[in-house]
């Protein structure tokens, strides 16, 4: 297939260009997003390949099928940013990457967590300054702390492997218990007991619409004074907005993110010498209890090798057969 690939980083072209060698597919790189607009650079292309800031709506779905795309190859698991419905009704195949380096996120949530209670993000700095003074930077011991996780399919599950390892007592909430956490010690409890008894509470669920907001006023006034929230997952699953007050009021003691719901326009660009209008980011980046990063947190040598080598996968299985394993 010829294949249009949206949102190209310079570090990722290199894993896509070593996976698809040899594939029969060719491969040309677009560093701008998919938008309404750009949807017309596929004119002559197969498929298109896009990642998560990517806009895959209906009116776009509409323009790529007018240009003859047949399929949309996603590089990442999170599928919220794609009119299914609309793709359908098009005919065009949407297929997607399940599972690659769930450590990779997991890892990521962790990180940030260790960075934002031992304060390391304060620390660097200061010590590059020949400042030692150790004021402002107490934390608190992981081990026998009550960690929450919304969501334990594969990212959730190996997050709460590695809290266990720390010695934590890990609480989750899911539609359905994953038997790997039960055997790991992994207790089960409604998401309001998740939310209440959690000293650290970690986002690890897709957003749906049923996931959209999932943590807003109310649900951060039931968390445990002081808690730390972690969302590594999709920025829609928190109430930014929310989040600001509760930090104000120190109801919330901090704030780790990877995402952010209105990254879209944001994240994977460097905008250093522009001024950013986005209010709520700015103001989270004053916060000395917040570490935001952007979207980095699949962003590991091991990861990319996978999703590059399961998308040339995909599209040969979607030419050969008609259809894909990883079909949505
Ligand atoms: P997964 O499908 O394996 O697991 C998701 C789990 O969430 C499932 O067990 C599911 O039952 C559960 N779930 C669904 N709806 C729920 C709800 N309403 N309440 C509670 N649990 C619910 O997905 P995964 O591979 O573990 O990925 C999880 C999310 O991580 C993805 O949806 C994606 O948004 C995000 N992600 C982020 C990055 C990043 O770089 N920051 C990278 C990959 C994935």
């Amino acid at each position: 297939m010829h294949v249009l690939v949206y949102s190209s980083r310079r570090d990722e072209k290199t894993f896509l260009c070593q996976a698809f060698e040899g594939s029969g597919h060719s491969l040309q790189f677009e560093e701008g997003h998919l938008t309404e607009r750009s949807a017309r650079l596929a004119s002559g292309f197969d498929a298109v390949c896009v990642f998560v800031n990517d806009r895959v709506n209906a009116e776009v779905i509409e323009v790529l099928a007018q240009t003859g795309v047949r399929a949309i190859a996603l590089r990442c698991a999170g599928y919220n940013n794609v009119d299914l419905d609309a793709a359908r009704a098009r005919g065009i195949a949407v297929v997607r990457v399940p599972a690659y380096s769930p450590h990779a996120i997991a890892e990521h949530a962790v990180a940030l967590i260790m960075s934002l209670n031992r304060n390391i993000h304060k620390a660097y700095n200061r010590v590059r300054d020949g400042n030692f003074a150790l004021d402002g930077l107490l934390g608190f011991d992981l081990y026998d702390k009550t960690v929450g996780v919304i969501g334990t399919g594969t990212i959730g599950a190996v997050f709460c492997r590695i809290m266990r390892g720390f010695g934590c007592r890990v609480l989750a909430y899911d539609l359905s218990p994953n038997d790997d956490c039960l055997e790991l010690g992994v207790e089960y409890a409604a998401l309001a007991e998740v939310i209440r008894a959690a000293d650290v509470l970690s986002l690890h669920c897709p957003l749906t619409p049923a996931t959209y907001h999932l943590i807003d006023a109310a649900a951060l006034a039931r968390m445990k004074a002081g808690a730390m929230l972690v969302n590594t997952s999709r920025g829609g699953l928190v109430d930014t907005a929310a989040v600001i007050l509760a930090l104000k009021s120190g109801q919330l003691g901090g704030l780790a993110i990877d995402v952010y719901e209105e990254e879209g326009d944001l994240f994977f660009e460097d905008l250093s010498d522009r001024v950013i209008a986005d209010d709520n980011l700015m103001r989270l980046t004053t916060f000395p209890n917040v570490i935001v990063t952007g979207h980095q947190a699949f962003l590991t040598r091991e990861a990319l090798t996978g999703i590059a080598a399961c998308t040339c996968r995909n599209l040969t299985q979607l030419e050969q057969d008609g259809r894909c394993d990883n079909q949505l």
